[in-house]
């Protein structure tokens, strides 16, 4: 009797409780697609394991391409093609080495790498004396009189109070990009910038830069230093500022080169012409393998494809999965893509990007209009059993901000952010620092929105719908 009274008991709970809507269904569907027949963790070993960091211009980059493409051809899409693109070809050249002198032949090697789109030190490397900055702001008040003929280091660290890494990177970045520029203009014979990195390691991080106008022959070298020789070489300037610092790298910035940008797309059922685009770079860094930067993205974004055909269902409108070419060091795979697409007239809808890391999703950033981000919110308690809460406003990604427009709904995956910044742009940006199933659950993640927004579609401003 008792048994029975708990089986009705199980019954009546299975009936008489929530009944799964459609969506419901749909999203269970496809996270336990991406958890038990995913694709993203294959693709992202051999993008890791067998072609390795993709800088643009490299065999790599081209391996990429070629692998690419041949996965997406093999997934059953309706088309898939290469979009042409010119890229810049910066090559790093041999190892850097740098040491810091305390006294006339006593020496402590640091380790340093070149920043990408740097010059390279003359052929015996650079050895100067050092000044340490906190930013570019303390330049004018030191003078020229200061600076001329020194290394300029900047030490800035990235906030640790800050929850969201990026802003704390954001706060940090211009020391990178802008820093040989400026310290140039005061008569710098180089610079050095404290890596953009959370924690104390050994690992340089590199990233791009720029010399702005700067006259080709009064580019001075820049490299990035490890966070704790950054530490250990701001003490003995304390302890002694007539230290000097010798660095040499031989990185060449060569003429531009054609690659590509990698498309794939299932044609819409009812909306052809409405196009969402969702994607990540296929370009890395060269010092690691750009797993999670962004092997990641790239991966995941192929994979939303199979997802969302989960259950059976079809897309209304053209799904298309875009692997840019050439974030890292010019943007120009994004830039094409958008001039493409401008020149051709077509209208897109929905463009989704993943390229903060593969790490555990906690959502999406939105750069859209009010009745879009109402509309999205209206989702969120969808996304609650997978763990999912942060739907915020603000930036997506670089690749699709060139397609921004008034139609256009721009979004971001967000990954929990605080070991990103660990690997960014350094060596140990490798495969085993990332988890198989944080990665299925961000492709999971990334195609239950897409799944939403192809299904209900964005809401248009009142000029375009009239
Ligand atoms: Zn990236």
């Amino acid at each position: 009797m008792k048994l029975r009274l708990l089986f009705l008991f199980l019954a009546l709970s299975v009936l008489g409780g929530h009944a799964q809507s459609e969506d419901e269904k749909q999203l269970k569907a496809i996270y336990d697609k991406a958890l038990t027949d995913g694709k993203a963790y294959d693709w992202l070993n051999h993008l890791s394991n067998q072609i390795g960091g993709r800088l643009s211009g490299s065999v790599q980059a081209q391996q990429a391409v070629d692998y690419t493409k041949r996965q997406l051809d093999s997934i059953g899409l309706d088309r898939v093609w290469l979009q042409p693109v010119m890229v810049p070809k910066w090559v790093r050249g041999t190892p850097e080495f740098a040491y810091i002198e305390t006294k006339p032949g006593i020496t402590t090697n640091v380790p340093i790498c070149a920043l990408g789109g740097s010059v390279a030190t003359p052929d015996g490397g650079l050895k100067a004396n050092v000044i340490e900055v906190n930013g570019i702001e303390e330049l004018a008040a030191l003078g020229k009189e200061n600076i001329a003929g020194k290394i300029v280091f900047y030490n800035r660290p990235m906030d640790r109070t800050s929850i969201s890494t990026f802003r704390a990177y954001s706060g940090c970045v211009d020391q990178r990009y802008s820093g040989a520029e400026e310290a140039g203009k005061y008569g710098a014979a180089g610079v050095i910038v404290r890596s953009m990195n959370l924690r104390l390691d050994d690992y340089p991080h590199t990233g791009s830069m720029s010399y702005g106008e700067t006259p080709v022959e009064q580019r001075i070298p820049a490299a990035a230093i490890s966070t704790n020789a950054a530490e250990l070489l701001s003490t003995t300037l304390k302890l002694n500022p007539e230290i000097k610092f010798y660095f040499k790298q031989n990185c060449k910035q060569l003429p531009d080169v054609e690659s590509y940008n990698v498309i794939g797309e299932i044609r819409g059922s009812e909306f052809p012409n409405e196009i969402m685009v969702v994607g990540g770079h296929l370009d890395s860094w060269d010092l690691g393998d750009g797993s999670h930067d962004d092997g990641a993205g790239v991966v995941q974004s192929m994979d939303v494809l199979r997802l969302i055909t989960a259950n059976g269902y079809r897309p209304k409108r053209t799904l298309r999965v875009v692997l840019f070419m050439n974030e890292e060091n010019g943007l120009r795979g994004g830039n094409k893509y958008a001039e493409v697409a401008r020149a051709k007239g077509e209208t897109h809808v929905f463009a989704l990007e993943s390229d903060a890391g593969g790490f555990t999703p906690r959502g999406f950033s939105f750069d859209c209009s009010d009745d879009n981000y109402a509309q999205v919110l209206g989702w969120k308690k969808l996304f609650e059993p997978y763990l999912i809460h942060l739907f915020i406003r603000g930036g997506s990604g670089a690749d699709i901000n060139p397609l921004k427009d008034e139609n256009l709904m721009l979004a971001g995956l967000r990954p929990d952010s605080q070991r990103y910044f660990d690997h960014h742009h350094a060596e140990n940006d490798t495969f085993e620092h990332v988890n198989k199933r944080e990665l299925e659950l961000g492709a999971a993640t990334m195609a239950s929105l897409v799944y939403l927004v192809d299904k209900y579609g964005t809401i248009l401003p009142e000029k375009v719908k009239g």
